[in-house]
């Protein structure tokens, strides 16, 4: 197969190490071109509560907080893997929604994600590689990282 473009979705984990250098050895191969994204859950997903009592201003702070921090994280990230900084998204959203969104809009042939290949009960939760892939525009490659509980 050939790609023109790859799109490489990180999360803000140690995993996303492994998926990146994956996703580079296989641009590299194939010469293609590179994007990548990290989503940021909305603060609502996990602090419904709080979230409801902080004025407009508070929110837009908290929110736009996380987006400087995640972008200069994965500025470090893209950097040493030789990915120009114009083809990185930090975007808050729903990440397979948002990873799905930008692979289309980019035209991109290839997905390149991570899982931990979960099996039972872990996979019948869900997973984020599980909600990228039903509906995926293009191809999708999940390369399976190594967690210290697999080992
Ligand atoms: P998970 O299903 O959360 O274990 O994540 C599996 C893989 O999906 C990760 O290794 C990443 O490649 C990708 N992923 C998960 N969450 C995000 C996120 N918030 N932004 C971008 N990619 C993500």
């Amino acid at each position: 197969m050939t790609y023109k473009k790859i799109l490489v979705a990180v999360d803000t984990t140690d995993e996303a190490e492994d998926v990146i250098k994956a996703a580079r050895e296989i641009a590299d191969e194939k010469n293609s071109e590179i994007s990548i994204i990290t989503v940021i859950r909305p603060m609502t997903d996990f602090y419904v509560n709080l979230y409801s009592t902080l004025e407009d201003s508070a929110k837009i702070g908290f929110e736009s907080q996380a987006v400087e921090n995640v972008t200069e994280w994965l500025s470090g990230l893209a950097k040493r893997y030789g990915i120009d900084q114009g083809a990185m998204t930090v975007i808050i959203g729903t990440p397979a929604v948002e990873i799905r969104r930008l692979a289309e809009e980019l035209g991109v042939g290839l997905i390149v994600l991570g899982t931990h290949g979960r099996h039972g009960l872990g996979l019948m939760l869900g997973s984020t590689a599980n909600a990228v892939l039903h509906g995926a525009p293009c191809d999708v490659l999940a390369i399976k990282v190594h967690t210290e509980s697999q080992d």
